[in-house]
C-alpha cells in the first residue's frame, strides 16, 4: 500500500510527501484504508508509530470531500478528536493543519486553559475538525453552545486513558450528543475494558493490532 493507492485528494498527497511521509507506517496501511471506507475501528498503536496520520489522513480526505460535494451546506464541524491533555491536542492540531494545508479544511481547538469565548467563535466563522479535551467540551455542550449534529467521525486519542473513571462520563456524555459517527479509537494498550467499552461506541469494530 502506498499513499498514492488511496485515492486521497491530490492536494493531501503533496502535503505527505512535503511532511516527509514517503510511506505509510504499518498501522497506517490498516488503518487508512479501513477509516477512509468509513469502517469504526480500534487499534492498538504506540506514541510514535504515526497512529495520528491514521486518523488525520482519513479525516481531511472525508471532510474535504465531504464540502466539495455539498458546497451550500452549513459548515458545521464534520470530525471530533478527543485527547487526554491539551498538550496532545495541541500535537494533533499541528499536525491536522499541516495535512490540510491549502485544502478546504479548517480546525479548531477546544481546550481549557484559553478563554471559551475565542475557541466558540473560531467555530462559528466554520471549521471541520474540533479537537479537544472532554471537559472544555462539556462545558459547551451544556451551555448549547456547539452544534455537534453534523459530526460523522468521532476519534478517541488514547482511548485507554479516556474511559478510565473521570474521564469516562464526559466522553460518553459527548458521544450520546452525537448523531451515530463513525468511530476510531486509538490506544497504546488494548484491555478487554477498552474493548468492551469502545465496542459498544460502534455496531462493527474492526480491530487494528501491529
Ligand atoms: P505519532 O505516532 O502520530 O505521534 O507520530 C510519530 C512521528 O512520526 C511524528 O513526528 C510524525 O510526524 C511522524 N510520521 C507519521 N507518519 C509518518 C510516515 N508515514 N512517514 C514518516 N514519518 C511519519
Amino acid at each position: 500500500l502506498t499513499f498514492s493507492s488511496c485515492g486521497l485528494p491530490p492536494k493531501l498527497l503533496l502535503n505527505l510527501e512535503t511532511a516527509g511521509y514517503d510511506f505509510p507506517t504499518p498501522i497506517q496501511m490498516q488503518a487508512i484504508p479501513a477509516a477512509l471506507s468509513g469502517k469504526s475501528l480500534l487499534a492498538s498503536a504506540d506514541t510514535g508509530s504515526g497512529k495520528t496520520a491514521s486518523f488525520l489522513v482519513p479525516i481531511v480526505s472525508r471532510c474535504t470531500r465531504y464540502r466539495s460535494e455539498h458546497p451550500s451546506d452549513q459548515k458545521s464541524p464534520l470530525a471530533m478528536v478527543l485527547a487526554p491533555t491539551r498538550e496532545l491536542c495541541v500535537q494533533v492540531e499541528y499536525q491536522a493543519k499541516m495535512l490540510g494545508k491549502g485544502l478546504p479544511f479548517k480546525t479548531a481547538l477546544v481546550v481549557g486553559g484559553d478563554p471559551m469565548s475565542g475557541q466558540l467563535y473560531r467555530i462559528q466563522q466554520g471549521v471541520e475538525l474540533i479537537i479537544g479535551t472532554p471537559g472544555r467540551f462539556v462545558d459547551l455542550l451544556t451551555k448549547h453552545a456547539i452544534k455537534l449534529d453534523s459530526i460523522t467521525m468521532f476519534v478517541l486519542d488514547e482511548v485507554d486513558c479516556l474511559l478510565q473513571r473521570g474521564f469516562r462520563d464526559q466522553v460518553m456524555q459527548i458521544f450520546w450528543a452525537l448523531p451515530q459517527p463513525q468511530v476510531l479509537l486509538f490506544s497504546a494498550t488494548l484491555s478487554r475494558e477498552v474493548e468492551k467499552v469502545g465496542g459498544s461506541l460502534a455496531k462493527e469494530m474492526v480491530l487494528v493490532t501491529i
